[in-house]
Parts: structure tokens; C-alpha cells; sequence
């Protein structure tokens, strides 16, 4: 007879759960617990596999709000914005491979750099590590006048804008696991995923 769910004692347990010291528990008390009751370690095969699978169907979301924005930035004639927002969004998943960040922090920290742009604006408070990242990453190419700070400043505020909306719902995370869905943190950001030469067991 098989082994029945630590948890919930009804269905069988086939997981193993290194939350648990090893017990075995049903997937839906791991879907349902992972996180909130148990410790999970950040190595658990399961959570992996939850977290890439979310990060996967919010990839597919954003992709999908990301054609509607691009739509309406065309016809409001600000296709112009578009190669900014490229930019822009591939300097926050890059950002966001060293940095943890909730979509409001990512909104706040592209609010913060286009306030840094202004030449009226005063800042009050300090920035996120988010957005001194990405205030180090285009303040100089704005300086050096190989980026428009106008055009920058602009699709800063449309991203962050895009952010709010598009975070609406129960995941905090939403935007910030569907840009790291369409731009995988590089292999050396995983360790123990992929065995590099030299490296230990
Ligand atoms: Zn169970």
C-alpha cells in the first residue's frame, strides 16, 4: 500500500518533502502549503518547477499586455517610444537577475530614475538598490548625449505606468516573474542547477 500525505492524510504522498525532513506529502498540499507553512529550501526540485512554471504563463501574459501597449503607443503616435521600452525593460531583467524586487518596488524604481532625469524635479527620498541600478545603467548615456533624457524620462513613466496596470490581481510579482520568464537569468545564476568544471559536487 502506498504511503499516504503527512499532511492532509488522505492522498497518497508521492513527494518527497525536504521541508519535512523527507516525509512524503500529496502535490495539492505541496501546491497549497509550499511557501506558507513549509520552510521550503530554495533548492526543492518542486518549487523549481512551480516557480519556472509560473514565471512560463506570466511570460505568456506579458507578452500578450506587451503587444496591446505597443498598439496603443502606436496609434497615440509615440511609436518613437518603443526602442526606449526595449532598452528599458532589458536593463530591469537584468537589474532583476542580481536584485529581488515586487512590481511596485520595479514601478517605484523606474518612477525614481525618471524624477532623476527631470531638471525641476527634487528627489526626497533615496533610491532602491532597483533604482540606483538603473540610474547607473542611463544616467551616464543620457549625460553623454547617446540617449535622448526626454525620450528616456517618457518611456520610463510609460513602463512604470504599465507595471501598476498590468500588476492588478493577487501576485505581487506578476510583471517581475513574467519579464525574468522572457529573459532567464543566465546558467551561473543557479548554482547547484548546473555543474560547471572546477566547481564542487
Ligand atoms: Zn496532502
Amino acid at each position: 500500500m502506498s504511503e499516504l500525505c503527512a499532511i492532509c492524510g488522505e492522498r497518497v504522498g508521492e513527494r518527497v518533502c525536504p521541508a519535512l525532513g523527507g516525509k512524503r506529502i500529496c502535490s495539492v498540499c505541496c501546491g497549497k502549503n509550499r511557501l506558507k507553512t513549509l520552510h521550503c529550501p530554495p533548492d526543492c526540485p518542486y518549487l523549481l518547477a512551480a516557480e519556472r512554471n509560473l514565471r512560463e504563463r506570466r511570460a505568456r501574459e506579458l507578452s500578450k499586455g506587451w503587444a496591446l501597449l505597443v498598439s496603443y503607443l502606436r496609434q497615440a503616435g509615440k511609436g518613437h517610444l518603443l526602442p526606449y521600452l526595449e532598452v528599458l525593460r532589458e536593463a530591469l531583467a537584468r537589474g532583476l537577475h542580481e536584485l529581488d524586487a515586487t512590481d511596485t518596488e520595479v514601478a517605484a524604481a523606474l518612477d525614481y530614475c525618471a524624477r532623476k532625469l527631470s531638471p525641476i524635479e527634487l528627489l526626497e527620498r533615496p533610491p532602491s538598490p532597483l533604482g540606483k541600478a538603473l540610474e547607473e545603467a542611463f544616467l551616464p548615456l543620457v549625460r553623454s548625449g547617446k540617449l535622448d533624457g526626454e525620450v528616456v524620462r517618457e518611456a520610463m513613466r510609460t513602463l512604470a505606468e504599465f507595471v501598476e496596470h498590468f500588476s492588478r490581481g493577487d501576485d505581487e510579482r506578476r510583471f517581475v516573474r513574467g519579464l525574468l520568464g522572457l529573459y532567464p537569468p543566465p546558467p551561473k545564476e543557479k548554482p547547484g542547477l548546473i555543474l560547471r568544471p572546477g566547481s564542487p559536487p
